[in-house]
Order: structure tokens, then C-alpha cells, then sequence
């Protein structure tokens, strides 16, 4: 029989089990305390045959480390083993003073995003929300243990997977990772990204309001669809109205994720077409440089066509940052650890 994870459960599932059980809901803050931190608060706290029945009853294991790879920016990616023996890859990011965690969503992709090697491996099976809480947990613990005093590190949904295409599970995570009595990481520091799954896009609202990010890639339909097939079936022409109507908090803002490739998607006309499409909407553009992996047809672009471009579009007064690929000596591209692992276990490598 398959059990539940422990890590799937928000904190109003727990109060209506306890008291289903028949213990008084006073006991849920030690409860959660010990679930997620020190296990002994429940010997001293809980009566023995509710710890009987949560350990009969639900599973209370993190997902294993298969390997590490640290690179000398300080970028560490795990590859995590579930308890069926799938893996998927997390990443710890050190950016300005806090880290940040990339979680995956589901075990390879389907969406076939041609700039993406996780693409190539093409969809095994989604996570579920106590997968995904369960690699913020390794991911979090291992930075403690190694600096005690690092900050609570803020999340991005960008490993593997379309995190909308996986979106019930995806909430679920969200309802625990972002509860103050959880694990507390505020909405604010969690962003999420997606290539613009419209059947999730749309359930976005009934979300923590978290961040949102929107790998745009081109403003135009035609070029798009090049990197990110599914924009055949879910056009920018509707995706951008879904974007409108979700309400954004004061100095909020949607974030644009622009993949440049050389000779492809820099071009004036570019320019000219992100204005048209962001200038009168909250958004700040992420300028990234693609990040070459084996087999690519892709190219990253000079330096300074880098700063060219962003240049153009700040004169375009449009809110532009760069964002430098961390840990590219480790194949941070999202999916190549596991990838590089599967290669070398078929003996390819
Ligand atoms: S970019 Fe994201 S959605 Fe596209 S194939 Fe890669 S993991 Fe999937």
C-alpha cells in the first residue's frame, strides 16, 4: 500500500487528522515543531499513540543524496533519489546574501523546451508536494549544517519540470513552504516559473501570492515556438490577458525571462518588440545567456553583445537585469547532472 509522506500535509490536513484521532488540535504546534525539526519535542509533548499512529501511518523519510557537485561560485546541486528510485535535481544558488533553493517538479519534462536539457529526457512522472517540500528540506539542512548562520534560503521553481503543468502538487508545496508554523519562507521570496501552461496559469490566483515568471524567450509567436513548442498550443496572445489578471502587490512586478542566443533573439527589431509587448505592463525583464550544453545548435552570445542589448532596452526605459549562470563548471543547465549520471550508467560516457 502506498503511504503518504509526512511532507505532503498542510497544517489544516494535520489539525483535521489529529482531531479525527481523537487528540485535542493544542498539540499541532508541537506537533509540526517536531515533524520539521527536532523529533524528540514529540516524546516530550505528544501522547505515545499518536506518534504510533503517524509512524504506522505516513512516511517520514527526506529524499536521498545521490551525488553532489559544489563549483566555486558556491553553487552545490544535489541529485535527489525518491522512494520509488526517480531522481531529479535541486540546486543551491548563493545569490547576493541568502541562497537560493531550485526545486524541480517532476521527475524529466514533456515540454520539450529546445534551449533545455532537461527537455531531451522528456516527462517520467510529477513529484508530488512532499517530494517537493522534501528537497527544500535536504537542500536547506545541508546549507546549515555547513554555515549555521546562512539566512533562511528563499525558492525558485525552475529545476526540471513545468511546475504548472504539475499544479495541485505544486500548491500543496507551496501551502507548507510558505505557512509561518512550517516552514515559513514568505511569499515574497518564492518565485515561480513557467514557460506559460495556461490550464495551471489560470489556477495561479488561487495561489500564496508568490512571484511569477514567464519564460518569454521572443515576443514573437513564431520565433517562440522555435525554443518552447507548447506556445503552438498556448500562443503569448493568450497567455499575456492571464498575466493582466492577476493582481500584483505594491512593487511587485512579473519578471520576463529572456534567453539570449547569439544571432537569434537580439536583434533591434527585438527590442522594438519587447517594448511593444512590456512597456505599459509591471514587468522587469531577466536577461540570461544561454548556457550552451552538448548537442546545442544554440549559441551564447559575446559579453558585449550582452551589454548592448540591455542597453537598447533601458534606453527603451524598461526594467532590464542580467542574470549571470551560476556553477556553468558543474552543468547548471537545468537536467544535465542527471542526464551526464544516466550517460555514464548506460556506458555512453
Ligand atoms: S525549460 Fe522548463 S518547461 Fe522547458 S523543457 Fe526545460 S524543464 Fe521543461
Amino acid at each position: 500500500m502506498e503511504v503518504c509522506s509526512a511532507y505532503s500535509m498542510t497544517k489544516s490536513d494535520w489539525t483535521d487528522l489529529i482531531v479525527k484521532m481523537g487528540y485535542s488540535q493544542h498539540v499541532l504546534p508541537f506537533f509540526i515543531q517536531g515533524l520539521y525539526g527536532d523529533r524528540t519535542i514529540w516524546e516530550r509533548h505528544l501522547e505515545k499513540g499518536l506518534i504510533d499512529q503517524i509512524n504506522r501511518n505516513f512516511d517520514l523519510s527526506l529524499p536521498s543524496i545521490s551525488a553532489v557537485q559544489t563549483s566555486h561560485d558556491g553553487t552545490v546541486k544535489f541529485l535527489l533519489k525518491f522512494r520509488d528510485s526517480a531522481e531529479a535535481e535541486t540546486v543551491l544558488i548563493p545569490f547576493h546574501k541568502r541562497f537560493t533553493v531550485c526545486l524541480s517538479t517532476q521527475v524529466g519534462c514533456g515540454m520539450n523546451c529546445s534551449f533545455c536539457y532537461t527537455g531531451t529526457q522528456g516527462l517520467k512522472r510529477n513529484l508530488t508536494g512532499g517530494e517537493i517540500v522534501g528537497q527544500y528540506m535536504v537542500a536547506s539542512r545541508w546549507l546549515m549544517e555547513k554555515n549555521p548562520s546562512a539566512l533562511k534560503p528563499s525558492i525558485v521553481f525552475m529545476g526540471q519540470g513545468e511546475p504548472l503543468h504539475n499544479s495541485d502538487e505544486v500548491a500543496k508545496s507551496l501551502y507548507i513552504l510558505n505557512d509561518p508554523q512550517i516552514l515559513g519562507v514568505g511569499h515574497r521570496q518564492i518565485t515561480l516559473s513557467t514557460v506559460g501552461y495556461l490550464k495551471g496559469l489560470k489556477k495561479f490566483t488561487l495561489f500564496p501570492r508568490i512571484n511569477l515568471a514567464l519564460s518569454l524567450h521572443s515576443p514573437f509567436e513564431d520565433e517562440r515556438t522555435k525554443l518552447i513548442p507548447l506556445n503552438e498550443k498556448f500562443p503569448l496572445s493568450e497567455i499575456m490577458p492571464v498575466l493582466d489578471e492577476i493582481p500584483l502587490l505594491p512593487r511587485q512586478f512579473i519578471t520576463y525571462e529572456y534567453l539570449l542566443i547569439k544571432n537569434f533573439n537580439m536583434s533591434d527589431r527585438h527590442v522594438e518588440g519587447l517594448f511593444e509587448l512590456l512597456g505599459k505592463r509591471k514587468a522587469i525583464i531577466n536577461l540570461i545567456p544561454f548556457n550552451p550544453f552538448p548537442g546545442t545548435h544554440w549559441e551564447r552570445p559575446l559579453e558585449e553583445e550582452v551589454e548592448e542589448f540591455k542597453q537598447k532596452l533601458v534606453e527603451k526605459k524598461l526594467r532590464v537585469m542580467i542574470r549571470r549562470t551560476k556553477g556553468s563548471e558543474i552543468l547548471a543547465a537545468c537536467g544535465q547532472l542527471k542526464v551526464e549520471r544516466l550517460a555514464r550508467n548506460y556506458g555512453q560516457r
